[in-house]
């Protein structure tokens, strides 16, 4: 045939990978790392075998979400993922460094070889999900991910204050051109609950996620509110031990999408 299909590398025969879903938005701080370590742990918690792929390599915080201490090591046929508390497979580059504070000062190519590589090199082993938490924006390693990593499906991560900024929509228009299909939009930080009177307040105005997702004709996923509790325990590195029911449900939206 014309096309070439490269071989797999010894990682990769080791490796059986269902669903790849890469998490997606248009600028930082808007909980996309969030948003990727609930679905990983929602999709474990009914049942699923769950890795995370951390692609944001200049600033990733999922080993700090998880509370990882242990750093990835090196067997003979590639790279082993280290385990959260809940068993979830994790490879980032600050797991490969000797301090985690240490800046990444390389060039996008170079950064994209190595995002490659945690596809080809890692031992993921049996997976029912891989999720890709991907950096912000359009740059060389979203790019590099939806061209050389076989992507499922892509969940786009806005918030309110953003959806005015149409980065996401540059966002969705470059995964479109790469024929991504879409599972869907999550509204993060769309409210913050009052606690003692239950009243929604919506501190950055009326949430339009619903509205921007029709608008880009991709499905709507649901919103979610700023809870201090998921700051305060991603901040301790313990986000498995939140529980929300509404990520549960935006998780169990994903895996529908995942099998139809
Ligand atoms: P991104 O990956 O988009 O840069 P993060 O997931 O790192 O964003 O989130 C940025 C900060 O906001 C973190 O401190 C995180 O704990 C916090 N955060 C994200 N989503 C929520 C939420 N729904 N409620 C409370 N805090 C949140």
């Amino acid at each position: 045939s014309c096309s070439s299909v490269p071989e797999l590398t010894e990682a990769q025969k080791l490796s059986n990978i269902k669903n790849v879903v890469a998490v997606m938005s248009g600028k930082g701080g808007v909980g996309k790392s969030s948003v990727t370590s609930m679905l990983a742990v929602s999709l474990m918690r009914q049942g699923y075998k769950v890795g995370i792929l951390d692609a944001d390599i200049t600033g990733p915080s999922i080993p700090k979400i998880f509370g990882l201490k242990d750093k990835a090591s090196a067997a003979e046929k590639g790279i082993m993922p280290v385990k959260s508390m809940s068993g979830i497979k994790i490879v980032s580059l600050n797991l490969m460094l000797e301090n985690e504070d240490d800046p990444v000062i390389w060039r996008g190519p170079v950064i994209s070889q190595l995002v490659k590589q945690f596809w080809t090199d890692v031992i993921w082993g049996e997976l029912d999900y891989l999720l890709i938490d991907l950096p912000p924006g359009t740059g060389d390693v979203p790019i590099s991910v939806l061209q050389s990593i076989p992507v499922d499906g892509l969940v786009i991560v806005t918030s309110p204050q953003q959806l005015a900024n149409m980065v996401v929509r540059k966002a969705i228009k470059m995964a479109t051109m790469y024929k991504a299909t879409f599972y869907g939009l999550v509204e993060n930080m769309a409210y913050i609950e009052c606690p003692d009177c239950n009243k929604r307040i919506e501190i950055f105005g009326k949430p339009a996620g619903e509205k921007e997702a029709a608008a880009n004709e991709i499905p709507y996923l649901g919103q979610l509110p700023i809870d201090p509790r998921l700051t305060a325990l991603s901040d301790a590195g313990q986000v498995e031990e939140y529980q929300s029911a509404l990520f549960d449900v935006i998780a169990q939206k994903v895996d529908a999408c995942s099998k139809e």
